[in-house]
């Protein structure tokens, strides 16, 4: 079971995301664990190429990357200042009146960010709450002030120009970098860029970065094959019955390692190279089954993501985005790095 990544790929896809928002510092969003592929790795890499402003989720992720990064990359924590938090050479980003005040008794002098509200309803201060805090904000001098799209995918949606207006009225004349865009955010254009862009999937090769180069390729073993004769079924609850006879393979992986079981029966195929070979059957915790009937030769691995099938295939077939895939790519893999 192998996991493989593309760290060039990764880094010319940050290159190519920056290079859409030429004034604005380029970040990187290595939460989860770089998206399920290794942020000790991916962050780097990412840092070798020029990144200096990461962004994880909490603050264990934060601790966990620190010693692969050197000092003079800030590590951003997107949840904040949470109660018991040890936030050393760590940045939170601040998303409340409470975690400002927290911060400012618990940690004063040392760096921290802030969170606006612009109408996602998620994280961040209200605009009544920035306006109570605003000022002693402004003079802790916090490093940016950002705020997040909840439509940033859909171009035309009507709830992206509202939020931008929306940070502008919060921030115009704060004197603080801004930023505002995650991958989506960089594709609407430059009125969303401000001074530092917050890249997360595109990095990963995925959607909405139509563009991006791939960056994974999951191999899975073929453990056995079989031959089943027309009426024999494969699989749990039998879903799936040969037609003709077939030649099935077995193979070494499922939806403990992130395969999710709602892509079973659904189009979904293994490759051998550019030949398809539908999954039949239900995906199971450990194996896949597969039939490789239409092949001469059986290899030893066969490739659930790959430029035929890529991770927003595999997503759509699942009924859900390449985020959600990558993310539960889980720990039995290989991660081998290019
Ligand atoms: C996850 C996240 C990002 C990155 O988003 P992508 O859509 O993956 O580019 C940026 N900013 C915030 C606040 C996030 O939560």
């Amino acid at each position: 079971m192998t996991l493989h990544i593309d760290l060039h790929a990764i880094v010319a896809n940050w290159t190519a995301l920056a290079a859409k928002a030429p004034g604005a510092r380029p970040g990187a969003v290595v939460k989860a664990d770089a998206y399920g592929l290794g942020a000790a790795r991916v962050a780097p890499a990412l840092y070798a190429a020029g990144a200096r402003d990461f962004f994880v989720a909490i603050a264990s992720e934060g601790r966990a990357l620190r010693p692969h990064l050197p000092d003079d990359a800030r590590i951003n924590i997107l949840s904040g200042h949470m109660e018991g938090a040890d936030l050393t050479g760590l940045v939170p980003v601040l998303n409340s009146p409470e975690q400002f005040f927290r911060d400012r008794t618990m940690r004063p002098g040392k760096p921290f960010a802030i969170q606006l509200d612009t109408g996602m309803n998620r994280l961040g201060l209200e605009p009544a709450e920035w306006s109570a805090i605003r000022a002693e904000a402004l003079a802790a001098g916090p490093d940016f002030i950002m705020s997040h799209l909840a439509c940033a995918d859909e171009p035309g949606h009507p709830a992206n120009a509202a939020q931008l207006a929306a940070f502008r009225a919060m921030t115009d004349g704060c004197g603080v970098p801004r930023s505002l865009a995650a991958t989506g955010g960089i594709l609407l254009g430059p009125d969303y860029h401000f001074d530092l862009i917050r890249p997360g999937i595109g990095l990963y090769g995925a959607l909405p970065f139509a563009e991006a180069q791939p960056v994974v390729r999951l191999s899975l073993p073929v453990i056995q094959t079989r031959m089943v004769q027309p009426g024999e079924f494969v699989g749990y609850s039998a879903t799936w019955t040969a037609d003709a006879t077939r030649r099935i393979a077995t193979v070494a992986a499922g939806y403990a390692d992130g395969i999710l079981r709602s892509i079973s029966s659904k189009g979904a195929s293994l490759y051998a190279g550019g030949t398809a070979c539908p999954i039949v059957g239900r995906v199971s915790m450990d194996l896949i089954t597969v039939d490789v009937t239409g092949l001469d030769d059986v290899p030893g691995e066969l490739d659930l993501i790959c430029p035929a099938q890529p991770v927003d295939r595999v997503a759509d077939f699942a009924g859900t985005i390449g985020y959600e895939i990558l993310t539960s790519l889980g720990h039995r893999y290989d991660r081998t790095y290019r």
